[in-house]
C-alpha cells in the first residue's frame, strides 16, 4: 500500500472538480488500487454488491454541524450519518489521488442518510468524512509527523477534530448576490458545487479531447462556480470563453470573490509545537493509518 499523504493541493483538489479522468477511469483505478492492495477482499467490488441501500440499522445520528451550516439546502434538511463499517473503512484506505472522488462518494452515500449524496455541498463533503473518521473510533486520535516551521525540531502530534479549521459559510453570503466587474460593469452571480456538479468539468474535458483548443483547468474550474452573467445561465464553454476574454483586473475580481466565499476544511491546521510552544501551520492530510488505527479497531 502507497503510505503516502495527501498534501493541500489535493484536498483543494478534492474540494473542486479535478478534470483529469472520466468517472468510469476512476473506477477502474479505484478497482485497480484496491485490487493490489487487498489480494483476499476487494472492497469496492463488496460494497457495489451488498445492495443498493442497507440503511436499516437504524445507528444514524445527526450531524449537527457543517461549513455550509445548513443553509444552502432545502429548509428543514437534517442530515444523518453513522459509523463506518469494516468494508467502509478498507475502502477508504485504499485511497488513492486517483480514486479520491469514486472513493469518497460511494462511502459517503453508504454512511449518510437524510439527504441524496449527490445533493451534498463539496465544501461540506471533506467535514462529513472526518466527521465519520471521528465517530467509528471515538477517542481515537492518531498520530501524524510535525517538523514545527519555528524551531525547526521534528515531533509528533496527536490529530483531533477539533484542530481542524472550518471554513464555514460567510454570514453575509447569498447565493443570489451579484458582483459588479470594475471595468465591463457586468453583474455576475456565483455558486457553491454540489457533488453531482463535480464532474462537470471531467466530462467537459473528456467530450472535447479531439478539440484544438487547448483549455486553461484552472480557468474551466473557476467558469463552473460561475452562475449567470447579466441574469443569464450560458454554458459552461461560453462562460469559459466569456473568462479569458476579460481584461485581468475583471478575471481577477471575480476570482478573489469566489475564493472570498469559499468554504469547507482548511488544507492547513495550526498545531502546537511541544519543543518551542510556538503554534506553527500543518497540512491537513489522510494517509491509510487515518481511517485504520494502528491500535486497530475498536
Ligand atoms: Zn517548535
Amino acid at each position: 500500500m502507497n503510505a503516502e499523504d495527501f498534501t493541500p493541493e489535493d484536498l483543494a483538489k478534492a474540494q473542486r472538480p479535478t478534470p483529469t479522468q472520466s468517472p468510469a477511469q476512476l473506477q477502474d483505478h479505484a478497482q485497480q488500487a484496491s485490487s493490489s492492495v487487498g489480494q483476499v477482499i476487494n472492497p469496492l467490488k463488496e460494497i457495489a454488491n451488498s445492495g443498493e441501500n442497507t440503511k436499516t440499522d437504524g445507528n444514524y445520528w445527526p450531524i449537527e454541524d457543517l461549513p455550509s451550516k445548513f443553509l444552502l439546502y432545502p429548509e428543514g434538511t437534517k442530515i444523518y450519518a453513522r459509523p463506518l463499517k469494516v468494508l467502509e473503512v478498507k475502502m477508504l484506505s485504499s485511497l488513492t489521488n486517483d480514486n479520491f472522488h469514486y472513493v469518497i462518494t460511494e462511502v459517503l452515500k453508504k454512511a449518510v442518510d437524510g439527504i441524496d449524496v449527490e445533493n451534498l455541498l463539496v465544501a461540506d463533503k471533506l467535514y462529513i468524512i472526518f466527521w465519520l473518521r471521528a465517530n467509528t473510533y471515538k477517542n481515537s486520535g492518531y498520530t501524524v509527523d510535525f517538523d514545527c516551521t519555528l524551531c525547526e525540531t521534528s515531533s509528533k502530534y496527536e490529530f483531533e477534530i477539533n484542530n481542524l479549521d472550518i471554513i464555514d459559510i460567510k454570514d453575509d453570503y447569498q447565493k443570489d448576490k451579484t458582483v459588479v466587474l470594475p471595468i465591463n460593469k457586468d453583474s455576475l452571480t456565483t455558486r457553491q458545487l454540489f457533488i453531482r456538479d463535480e464532474n462537470t468539468v471531467k466530462n467537459f474535458l473528456n467530450r472535447n479531447k479531439r478539440s484544438l483548443q487547448n483549455y486553461d483547468e484552472d480557468i474551466l474550474i473557476l467558469a463552473n462556480l460561475v452562475d449567470t452573467i447579466n441574469g443569464k445561465s450560458i454554458s459552461l464553454m461560453e462562460k469559459y470563453n466569456y473568462l479569458i476574454n476579460l481584461e485581468p483586473i475583471d478575471y481577477g475580481k471575480i476570482e478573489s470573490y469566489i475564493n472570498h466565499y469559499d468554504m469547507g476544511i482548511s488544507p492547513l491546521m495550526n498545531v502546537e509545537c511541544k519543543n518551542c510552544g510556538g503554534t506553527a501551520p500543518v497540512a491537513v492530510g489522510f494517509h491509510p493509518e487515518f481511517f485504520v488505527p494502528k491500535a486497530g479497531l475498536e
